[in-house]
C-alpha cells in the first residue's frame, strides 16, 4: 500500500465525513497528513485515529489569507513540504429560493466554497512549485455542473471552483502541478443530513419527511443511493497518486450515475 509513498498532503475540511475519509485512504497509501478544520475536538480525534505518526492538524478558516498562509507554513515546518492539496472544505448554505436568500448567507457561502479554495490554491501552489510538481484535488459537486433548486449559492460556488480548476490546471502544467476537480452526488455525511432537514422544513407539508426527501434524492440517481465516503476518497486518492500522471484540468464524477442522463 504505497501508492502515496513519500507524499505529504494537505486535507481542507479534515475533521468532516469526505475529508476524514480521504484521510484514511492517503494515509493507508503511505502519505503524511495534515487536516485543516475549524472543528478542533473533531480535528484532535481523527489525528488521534489516524496515528500521530502520520497526520497531524491546523485548526484554520479557509477564508481568511493569513490563516491559509498559517496551514502551509506549518505543513512545511512540520512535514517538509507539500505534494497534495484537497481542498474540501465546504458549506451548503440554506435552502431558498433566490428572492429569500440572505445576502449575508450567500457571501459565506461563496467565502467558504470558492474564496477558500482559491486562497489555498494561492498559498500552496508556490510551495509546490518549489518541490517540483504535485497535485491538486478540489471538491466540486453534481450541483457544480447542473442547477439544483433552492441552492443558488451552493450551485454556484461549485460551479465556480470548475473554472477556477481549468484556470489552474493550465496555469500549473508548466510546473508539473496537476489541477482537477472531484464532483460527488448525494454522499452519506452530516451535510446531506441538514440538506435533508432544510428540505423538510422549505416544504412546511407533513407528507414530506426527512426519509422521504432521501428517498426522492436517492431515485434521482440510477443507482439508486446516496455514495460512501469512501467511495468519493477512491478517486481523491487516484488523482492525488501519480496513477493519474497524464490527468489535469478534467472534472471526475463520483455521482451513481446522476449526470448521465439527458438535461
Ligand atoms: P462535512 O460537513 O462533513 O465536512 C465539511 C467540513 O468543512 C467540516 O468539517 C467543516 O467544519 C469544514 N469547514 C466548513 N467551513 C470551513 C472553514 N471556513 N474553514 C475550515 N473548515 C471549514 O461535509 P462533507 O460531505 O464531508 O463535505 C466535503 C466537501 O464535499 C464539501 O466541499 C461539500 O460541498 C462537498 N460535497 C459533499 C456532498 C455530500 O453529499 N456530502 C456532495 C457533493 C459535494
Amino acid at each position: 500500500m504505497t501508492r502515496l509513498a513519500e507524499k505529504i498532503a494537505v486535507i481542507t475540511g479534515g475533521a468532516g465525513g469526505i475529508g476524514q475519509a480521504a484521510a484514511r485512504q492517503f494515509t493507508a497509501e503511505g502519505a503524511r497528513v495534515v487536516l485543516v478544520d475549524r472543528e478542533e475536538a473533531a480535528l484532535q480525534s481523527v489525528v488521534r485515529s489516524l496515528g500521530e505518526d502520520v497526520a497531524s492538524y491546523v485548526v484554520a478558516d479557509v477564508t481568511q489569507p493569513e490563516q491559509v498562509q498559517s496551514y502551509v507554513n506549518e505543513t512545511v515546518q512540520r512535514w517538509g513540504g507539500i505534494d497534495i492539496l484537497l481542498a474540501n472544505a465546504g458549506i451548503e448554505g440554506i435552502v431558498s429560493p433566490i428572492p429569500d436568500y440572505p445576502v449575508d448567507m450567500f457571501e459565506q457561502v461563496m467565502a467558504v466554497n470558492v474564496r477558500g479554495v482559491w486562497l489555498g490554491l494561492k498559498y500552496v501552489i508556490p510551495v509546490m512549485r518549489e518541490r517540483g510538481g504535485g497535485s491538486i484535488v478540489i471538491t466540486s459537486s453534481t450541483a457544480g455542473i447542473g442547477g439544483t433548486a433552492g441552492m443558488s449559492a451552493y450551485t454556484t460556488s461549485k460551479h465556480a471552483v470548475i473554472g477556477m480548476m481549468r484556470t489552474a490546471a493550465l496555469e500549473c502544467a508548466p510546473m508539473g502541478i496537476r489541477v482537477n476537480t472531484v464532483n460527488p452526488a448525494p454522499i452519506e455525511t452530516r451535510m446531506m443530513r441538514s440538506l435533508e432537514e432544510m428540505r423538510v422544513a422549505a416544504a412546511d407539508d407533513s407528507e414530506v419527511t426527512v426519509e422521504r426527501t432521501k428517498q426522492s434524492y436517492s431515485a434521482r440517481i440510477p443507482l439508486q443511493r446516496y455514495g460512501d465516503p469512501e467511495e468519493v476518497a477512491k478517486m481523491m486518492l487516484f488523482l492525488a497518486s501519480d496513477e493519474s500522471s497524464y490527468c489535469t484540468g478534467g472534472v471526475y464524477m463520483v455521482d451513481g450515475g446522476r449526470s448521465a442522463g439527458s438535461p
